[in-house]
């Protein structure tokens, strides 16, 4: 394993899940000033971070679906989720002290600035945490596959998915005790064992444009800021 890699620029994945808390949905404060009180440690040390926030916990065009919902406008009503997710974490991090934008990939003028690339990565250079949000503006897709995206676009050195487990493992370590954990994996052992961590689209992404991505535990105070120093568990895909 590297040791203490120094990232400039790296991009969070917040799921909806990890806004959530403890509750069956909707979304926790005091989870948003923890997220946020951890990226704010991040940007602290030098590094420039952006973020795409998830929905799950809102709302998701899957589940919808499998309710008789027609699946292209669950998907839309799932994006709309994540804006709402962004505008949380936009305050959470505004009352840390940091500037943040909020960018769509679905307009929504009067709220967020609509997702420009070039505009964003002006943004990065300038410090301010940029939340990307809408997903990919794309039903059929996810919000992991829009972090592998923007993570490319803005030439991110790594892109950080945080979990409810420290890595990951041959099978669910919730529900398996035998479950192996990895420190480091390929994007093709992901794919072909189809390690449950991220969607095909995703990895392939990443694995086109060489973006290592870090599986890591984001449920405890500073965890994001210690895989970002290199320490503490996590799994690397390169
Ligand atoms: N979604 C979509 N296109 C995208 C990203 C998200 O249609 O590019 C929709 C999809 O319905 C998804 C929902 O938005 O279920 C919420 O996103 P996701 O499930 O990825 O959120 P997370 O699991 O990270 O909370």
């Amino acid at each position: 394993r590297e040791e203490s890699p120094s990232y400039k620029r790296v991009l969070l994945k917040v799921s909806g899940e990890a806004l959530m808390g403890k509750g069956s949905g909707g979304v926790d404060p005091e989870m948003v000033d923890m997220v946020a009180a951890d990226i704010a440690a991040v940007v602290a040390s030098g590094v420039q971070v952006c973020l795409v926030v998830g929905g799950g916990n809102i709302f998701r065009g899957l589940s919808a679906a499998a309710r008789g919902m027609d699946r292209a406008q669950g998907d839309y009503a799932g994006m709309l989720a994540t804006i709402i997710n962004a505008l949380m974490l936009q305050n959470g991090l505004e009352r840390q002290g940091l500037e943040t934008r909020v960018m769509t990939a679905i307009q929504m003028a009067a709220i967020a600035e609509p997702y420009i690339r070039r505009r964003a990565v002006r943004h990065m250079e300038k410090g301010r945490v940029v939340i990307f949000a809408a997903g990919t503006g794309n039903p059929f897709f996810t919000t992991d596959t829009a972090a592998a995206l923007r993570a490319n676009e803005m030439e991110c050195d790594a892109l950080f998915k945080g979990t409810q487990v420290d890595g990951i493992y041959s099978d669910d370590p919730r529900r398996n005790p035998d479950a192996v954990r990895y420190d480091q994996l390929t994007y093709m052992d992901v794919l072909a064992r189809q390690l449950n961590v991220m969607d095909a689209a995703a990895i392939s992404l990443a694995r086109e444009n060489k973006l290592p991505i870090v599986v890591f535990n984001m449920h405890a105070p500073g965890a994001f800021a210690t895989v970002v120093r290199g320490e503490g568990r996590f799994t690397r895909v390169i």
